[in-house]
């Protein structure tokens, strides 16, 4: 089960409940406001780990919430928005948002970026970060792969790659969200890049290949 605190800000009711239900059914303590004016209260009072913001709020939106919890610390902070539009607003102005999610979304995937979130974050505090996915074992720190035991050696970009679809797991990316993510570039390149990075990276992970998987016209996840 999954410890830690999870403040929602979410106007849509009906949007909060169902995620606050998978959230809770996930070990998640949850508490809700309506009314952005709330928001920054609510992070005192409750002491949240992570922060699910919806960007069009009453009261305060979403994006001035996101600035001045950055400008207090380092809280985790997902954001809600409407639109793929609302998303130049939330990453390209720099806000500091660690992630976002564009709606309608599944409470599924929310729920899969909060832990993702809280994992990336606390190995950013100086916890080791380590995975074993059936008979692969990562060590991010050491940049180390092995495939039962034996050591695989993978170039710096394969290893970045792998461990952020580990990392991620469970998660389908399409090829620019890859790019994107991995590559760090704003605007996608050549996206048959990715697919002849992750076919190298099967290649050498032998009886491991399998963890990566293609998720026909969208994208790969890494999944058991
Ligand atoms: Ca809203």
């Amino acid at each position: 089960m999954a410890e830690g605190r999870i403040l929602i800000v979410e106007d849509e009711k009906n949007i909060a409940s169902l995620v606050t239900l998978y959230l809770e059914n996930e070990g998640f303590r949850v508490n809700h406001v309506t009314d952005g004016s709330k928001a920054l209260d609510a992070v005192r009072r409750f002491e949240p780990d992570l922060v699910v913001l919806d960007v069009m709020l009453p009261g305060m939106d979403g994006t001035e919430i996101c600035r001045r919890l950055r400008a207090e610390g380092d809280i985790p902070i997902i954001m809600l928005t409407a639109r793929d539009q609302e998303v130049d607003k939330v990453v390209g102005l720099e806000l500091g948002a660690d992630d976002y999610v564009t709606k309608p979304f599944s409470p599924r995937e929310l729920v899969a970026r909060v832990k993702a979130v809280l994992r990336r974050t606390s190995e950013c505090s100086g916890k080791t970060e380590k995975f074993s996915l059936g008979v692969l074992s990562l060590d991010v720190d050491r940049r180390q792969v092995t495939v039962d035991g034996s050591p695989v050696e993978l170039t710096a970009r394969e290893f970045d790659l792998l461990a952020f679809l580990v990392r991620n797991r469970g998660i389908v990316f399409s090829r620019d969200r890859l790019m994107e993510r991995v590559w760090e570039y704003d605007h996608p390149v050549d996206s048959r890049t990715v697919d002849s990075h992750v076919k190298s990276l099967r290649q050498k992970l032998g009886s491991a290949a399998d963890l990566i998987k293609t998720v026909r016209g969208v994208g790969y996840k890494a999944d058991i």
